[in-house]
């Protein structure tokens, strides 16, 4: 029987973290990871390098300079003539891109030394796992320590079964071989209104039916009110507090039935994305002896150090508690094989950042209003504002703001909450920031370079005392 000091079960970002980590600290490692990519072979890198966070980015990126080649260069003297947009090339650079990314892991775990194993992982009793590969014999493996990371799919609603290309999720969504002309979405939440935008983009007239009433609650409440407006404006029909009842595939599209406060509606599409959500996934891991549990949603029940009920074994990532993001699983994976190796590393749950990759991008860290409201904490509201910003309006990108929310008493900084042009690195000040336990005080006392867009970091937070300076103030402080 082989035995490793530790065995990953999954190789997405969570995992592969883990296992490469735990091989660098000298440990015996292997991880074994199911996944076959497009062309039938294993692959590594999970949801988030095959059908998550990569090839998403890689269609974002490709329809955003399509629509500014399209509606913006001429804003700058720039006439591009006619376009025209080649899909299944788009599709073909996404995958390339893929390839790539999946490729480096594999090297990654070659150069490090963790063995990969392709096929299915199922814990035992006593940190035995079975492993079945894609070909031959399942064989029992052995290990000190066992780490599972098998990471989450999406949710399936009993209205709108998925059909093969007509009916898809996110996965399917990726895929299209050409511009759908109506695209309905069912859901408008972060893959909805990424997905939504980049076949939006490229000419879809798109449709999301989201049951809430209200717009991206998990936002703070400014970000995404201007946010539904920003989006609007750029055709995305958003239909709040409907709820879908049915869809049928015809001849002239998919015809989806739904309900809003005024009765019942319908509508028809060539396509239809259903992102509702996705759910943890543990289908054939744990044999019923294993000593491992699940909470009442199915998650796997782990503490704050992603122990989990049986001795020695973790689990991190979409399959435990917390939000469903690839760096959250990473930083967890790299923490629990660091504490096996002895050393006392935390993942520090309310730095955790959020972006959402629209145009602009929406990206968050720490409270929101709301939730400071609704927690009784005094606190204060610093914001700027694109439009005020050189680099900004240089780059014709002046929409959205930064605002900042510090404690009222103590000045510290509990939330940054940003609409606007590269939010998605702008966040990492104020997640550095707020690991430091920086006050608003701090970053305002920091040099920023002039002109970028992250002065709007620099005057929010000297907006805390109403310092800005690029704004009209006439407090005397
Ligand atoms: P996964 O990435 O799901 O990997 C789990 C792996 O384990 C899979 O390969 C699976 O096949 C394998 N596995 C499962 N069970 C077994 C078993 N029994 N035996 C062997 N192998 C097994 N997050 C971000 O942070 N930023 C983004 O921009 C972003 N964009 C996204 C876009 C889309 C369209 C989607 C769907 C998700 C996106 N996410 C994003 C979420 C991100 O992909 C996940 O949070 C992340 O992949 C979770 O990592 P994980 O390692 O826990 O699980
Ligand atoms: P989500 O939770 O972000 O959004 C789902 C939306 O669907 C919600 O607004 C919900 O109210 C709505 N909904 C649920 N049931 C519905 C129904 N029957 N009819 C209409 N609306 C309904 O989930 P998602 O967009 O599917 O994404 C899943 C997860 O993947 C996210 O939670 C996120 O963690 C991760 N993800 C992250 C990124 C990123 O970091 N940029 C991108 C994509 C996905």
């Amino acid at each position: 029987m082989a035995k490793y000091d530790v065995i990953v079960i999954g190789a997405g970002p969570s995992g592969y973290a883990a296992a490469i980590r735990a091989a660098q600290l000298g440990m015996n490692t292997a991880c074994v990871d199911k996944s076959l990519g497009k062309d039938g072979r294993p692959t590594l890198g999970g949801t988030c390098l095959n059908w998550g966070c990569i090839p998403s980015k890689a269609l974002l990126d490709a329809s955003h300079k399509y629509v500014e080649a399209k509606e913006n260069f001429v804003d700058f003297g720039i006439d591009v003539g006619e376009l025209s947009m080649d899909v299944p090339r788009m599709i073909a650079q996404k995958d390339a891109v893929v390839d790539r990314l999946t490729g480096g892991i594999a090297g990654l775990f070659q150069g490090n030394g963790v063995t990969q194993l392709s096929g299915r992982g199922k814990l035992l009793a006593g940190r035995r796992v079975e492993f079945t590969p894609h070909e031959g014999a399942a064989e029992i493996l052995e290990a000190d320590h066992v780490v599972l990371a098998p990471g989450s799919v999406p949710v399936e609603i009993p209205p709108t079964p998925l059909t093969d290309d007509v009916i898809v999720d996110s996965t399917g969504a990726l895929e299209f071989e050409s511009v759908p002309s109506r695209l309905g979405v069912i859901g408008a939440g972060v893959i909805g209104l990424e997905l939504g935008s980049v076949w939006g983009r490229l000419g879809s007239d798109v449709v999301i039916l989201e049951a809430l009433e209200d717009f991206l609650p998990v936002a703070d409440p400014r970000i995404a009110r201007d946010a539904l407006r920003e989006f609007g404006k750029q055709g995305l029909d958003i239909r709040l507090g409907t709820r879908v009842i049915g869809a049928e595939v015809t001849d002239a599209g998919v015809a989806v039935a739904y309900q809003d406060k005024d009765g019942g509606k319908s509508l028809t599409v060539d396509k239809l994305i259903v992102a509702v959500g996705r759910v943890p996934y543990t289908e054939g891991l744990l044999a019923p002896d294993s000593g491992v549990n699940l909470d009442e949603r199915g998650f796997l029940y782990v503490d704050d150090l992603c122990a989990t009920d049986a001795p020695e074994v973790y689990a991190i990532g979409d399959v435990v508690r917390g939000p469903m993001l690839a760096h959250k699983g990473m930083e967890e994976g790299v923490m629990v094989v660091e504490r096996i190796a002895g050393h006392k590393p935390l993942v520090n749950y309310d730095c955790v950042p959020s972006v959402i990759y629209t145009h602009p991008e929406i990206a968050w860290v720490g409270k929101t209003e709301q939730e400071l409201k609704a927690d009784g904490d005094a606190y204060r509201v610093g914001s700027f504002a694109f439009a005020a910003t050189g680099r900004a309006l240089a780059g014709n990108e002046g929409v959205g703001l930064v605002k900042l929310l510090a404690d009222a008493e103590t000045d510290r900084i509990l939330g940054v909450h940003i609409l606007g042009p590269q939010a998605s690195e702008l966040i990492a000040q104020a997640v550095i920031a707020m690991e430091f336990g920086a006050s608003a005080e701090d970053l305002g006392l920091t040099m920023f370079a002039h002109p970028t867009l992250s002065e709007a970091v620099h005057e929010a937070a000297l907006g805390i005392s109403g310092n800005a300076i690029h704004m009209v103030n006439r407090r005397k402080t």
